[in-house]
């Protein structure tokens, strides 16, 4: 029997059986996998914390007749002040739900995997606005996953807007593309929604930035970069 060791945390987790679960666990090598974690349920089983939502640990796996099974595992971190408190675990519940939705089974994760990692500890302990950490998560994700708008000028002339001084720019989200004052009339003006420049400056700052350092912003107002974060989420849904 082939053991597989991997770092992973749980996304999803369901009842299987009296005693078993069945775990979604994001991992760093094999990508999101569903494994069967036999009598996890039991209150005396080793796999107690770690077949739980949301606790990252080292597992071992491994495969019979086409499944994944638990073998061992040891926990990383719980996330014990995420957890408790009820508004950050919401929040955390949509992103997992979110992740859910555009991964396959056994797709590359790992980067996926430390967006997330980054994204509840920012949530745990950095004292951010929470509209901030959940936008800029979207975008990320979308990022990674090939869908982020790709070019920081207008769509139609051209023009540099990262360095413009206009006052806002203009996303189109049925083309995922962005338009300047001048241009924001062309094509369907019902699918453009008006941003402030200072967002779109954030927005590129998230696709560009390093894992590690795509939070370190701040905005006077979070709400255009939640109505950006949320109209492309919606987009790219409407699209898959
Ligand atoms: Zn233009």
């Amino acid at each position: 029997m082939k053991l597989i060791k991997v770092k992973g945390i749980v996304i999803r987790e369901s009842t299987y059986k009296d005693n078993d679960k069945i775990i979604t666990i994001l991992t760093d090598s094999i990508g999101k996998v569903s494994v069967i974690a036999k009598g996890a349920k039991k209150t005396n089983s080793p796999y107690l914390a770690s077949s739980q939502y949301l606790v990252y640990s080292e597992f071992v796996l491994y495969q019979n007749t086409g499944y994944f099974y638990l073998n061992s595992a040891s926990v990383i971190n719980t996330f014990y002040n995420l957890r408790i408190d009820l508004d950050k675990l919401q929040i955390v519940f949509e992103l997992t739900k979110l992740i859910n939705s555009v991964t396959d089974e056994n797709q590359d994760c790992e980067k996926i995997l430390k967006l997330f990692l980054n994204t509840i500890y920012a949530l745990d302990k950095l004292d951010k606005d929470k509209k901030l950490i959940v936008n800029a998560f979207k975008i990320k994700l979308f990022t990674l996953l090939g869908f982020a708008p790709r070019q920081d000028k207008c769509a139609n002339c051209s023009k540099l807007l990262l360095d413009a001084e206009e006052e806002f720019v203009y996303y189109n989200y049925v083309d995922n593309v962005f338009l300047c004052e001048n241009c924001k009339g062309i094509g369907d003006s019902r699918s453009v929604i008006r941003l402030t420049k200072a967002t779109f400056n954030a927005i590129f700052y998230v696709i560009r930035s390093d894992l590690k350092k795509m939070f370190s912003f701040e905005l006077k107002s979070y709400t255009d970069f939640e109505l950006f974060g949320q109209v492309f989420t919606d987009t790219i849904f409407s699209g898959i």
